[in-house]
Parts: structure tokens; sequence; C-alpha cells
């Protein structure tokens, strides 16, 4: 088949780029590089720098390169940013996906697979969340993921744009080449930071706060491997393909790590010892985060083949190690 990716310069869009060539389909990349690295994309793949609000360009890339299907990862994705800059993520977010979404009836283009997030359903009490609870975003990237899930309802109403949306909690490791991983600047997330001590390159981790409501005192989240996440796209895709049928799905592991666990865990795979201090808590962080994925492992029959933290987290060392300052490396 024959598959746009946007967002294929970033970090979730550059494994499925690779993992899709891989399985021998054509890829189109855009990326307007505002996050992204060209270093990051597969060369295999036909690359255009291009904006997704440019919808008179990606219009004329669906129809010229005869796209057959679309997987959709261009967003901002910074909770914190997302709440002192609430517009820029309007902005790109929704504005950027309705413009996608024109392009794509202009071009008659009927499939779309797209990263949305855990961060749709907002803080719940019971564990684990499964797609029966209720959105409830929490911060300003929560609402502009659910207001694309909900565009592409409508869409699919009125023009028979099917979607699968996918909703992600936290993502982690790197492709086991080593050649691609995560590679933020600047970096908020847990496992690229704790990896940033063995590498030399910050002296300690910060435990942002240890006195929530678990049996640790930290925060507790649901770990999915990359490589996972991805193959999940591929049946989403083969799923819209064989049954034309709107739908979401939670992506997680079903199990929890708490931060000093996956401290703990990063200490054994890196044979550093890591230290870590205690700072206050980050604002707007939930105390336990876990994913029920049983609907997309009954209905689509995903299967993780990475589950252990352990695994995770010896992908992404792999990657850091090899790129310690990330792409600028090459
Ligand atoms: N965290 C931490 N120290 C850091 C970065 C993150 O203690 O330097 C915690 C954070 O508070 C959360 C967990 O690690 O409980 C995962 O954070 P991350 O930003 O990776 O993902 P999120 O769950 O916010 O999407």
């Amino acid at each position: 088949m024959k598959i746009l990716v946007t967002g294929g310069a970033g970090y979730i869009g550059s494994h499925c780029t690779r993992m899709l060539l891989d399985q021998g389909h054509d890829v189109v990349v855009i990326d307007n590089l505002s996050t992204g690295y060209r270093q990051a994309v597969d060369p295999r793949a036909t690359m255009y720098e291009l904006d997704i609000k440019n919808q008179k360009e990606v219009s004329r890339v669906l129809t010229t390169e005869h796209i057959e299907a679309v997987i959709h990862f261009a967003a901002y994705s910074l909770v914190g940013e997302s709440m002192s800059d609430p517009i820029k993520y309007y902005d790109n977010n929704v504005y950027g996906t309705m413009c996608l979404l024109e392009a794509m009836i202009d071009a008659n283009v009927k499939r779309i697979v797209f990263s949305s997030t855990a961060a749709v359903y907002g803080e719940h009490e019971t564990m684990p969340i499964t797609e029966a609870y209720e959105e409830c975003p929490t911060n300003t990237y929560g609402a502009t993921k659910l207001a694309m899930e909900e565009m592409m309802k409508w869409a699919d109403i009125a023009h028979g744009v099917k979607y699968i949306a996918l909703r992600y909690f936290n993502v982690a490791g790197a492709h086991r080449s080593g050649e691609i991983g995560e590679a933020h600047n600047p970096e908020t997330h847990l496992i690229p930071l704790i990896l940033q001590v063995p590498n030399g390159k910050r002296d300690f981790i910060s435990i942002f706060g240890d006195d929530y409501d678990t049996p640790d005192g930290t925060c507790i989240r649901d770990y999915i491997d990359i490589e996972d996440l991805i193959d999940a796209h591929v049946l989403a895709l083969d799923h819209l393909v064989n049954n034309n049928r709107s739908d979401y799905f939670n992506l997680g592991s079903g199990a929890g790590y708490s931060v000093k666990e996956m401290i703990e865990a990063a200490r054994r795979v890196t044979n550093h010892p890591i230290p870590a201090k205690i700072g206050p808590r980050r604002a707007g962080d939930p105390a336990r985060l876990i994913a029920s994925s049983d609907k997309i492992i009954r209905e689509l029959g995903w299967k993780r083949n990475y589950d252990t933290v352990e695994s995770i987290i010896a992908s992404a060392w792999t990657f850091h190690r090899n790129h310690r300052e990330g792409y600028a490396d090459e």
C-alpha cells in the first residue's frame, strides 16, 4: 500500500515510516521539521518538507503520489506548553488536522490512522482505563486530540473518511537497529532523562514527587514499546482496508510502573548507580495511569513482543549511547 505519514520525522512517525518500509509498503513523509529531524527519516521514503496546514500542497501530494491511506502523527505534544500556549496547540493540532482532512476529502483519500492519547481521558480513580471511560481531558493537549477525534467522527459521517484513533499511554524505547529513537529538544520524558545520567549529561534524575497515593509514593505509568505500538498502526490500517469501519482503541501494556521502579530498572540495564533526588510534584500529573488494551487485543489481534520495561529501556539505551547529542551527532 502507498501510505502518507504526517510527522514522519518525529519520534513515533520515524519508527512507523521505517517499519512500514520494512514490511514492503511505499511511504511518503510530510513533515515541517519544526520538532522532527530529517536524519530520522528513512532514506527509502519520499520526503516533503511541508506543513499539514498547507492544504493545497498536501492535496497535490496525496493526488500525485496516489496515496491510499494516511497515518497522522504531525502534532505538538508537550502538556506543559499546551497549558501556557493553548492557541498554538489548537492552531497546529486542530486546525492542522482540519486542513489535512480537507485535503484528503479533496483527493478522495478515505482512510486515516491517527495518534491520539490517554490524555483524552483526564483523571480517573479506577484503573485500568478502558475505552468505556468518559473523555474528560485536563490539559489543552488532550483537549486538542479529543477535538481531532471528534472532527474525524463527523468527517466520517459526512464524507465517509474512515479513521482509527489509537490512544497511546507512555510510549518508550527505540527501534532495535539502534539507529532511530526518542530525541526531543527540550527533553521532558522520563526514560530519556534517566538515561542522560549514565550518558554523563546530567548528575542525577529528579523524581517529581514521592507523596502520591501509590505504594512507593511516586507516579505510576503504563509504558508501551515503540515497536509494539507501531505494530498496532499496521493492524489498524489492515482493519480499515478489510472492514471499512471507524473505531478507537487504547494502546498500553496493561501494567503500571512507578518512577522509582523505572529508575531501578534503568540501573539494572545500564549498570550505573543513577543517583536520584526527590523534587516537587509536576503540575497536572495524575498519580496513576494504566491502560486496558483488551479491546485492541480482542478485536485486532494485537500482541506485544516486548513486555518488560528492561527491554524497552535497553533499546532506548542503545540509541542514546550511540546518539549522545540526539540526531545532532549525525
Ligand atoms: N518524571 C519524573 N522526573 C522527570 C521526568 C518525569 O519524575 O525528570 C515523572 C513524571 O512526573 C511522570 C512520569 O515520570 O509521573 C512519566 O513522565 P513523562 O513526562 O515521561 O510522561 P507523561 O506521563 O507525563 O506523559
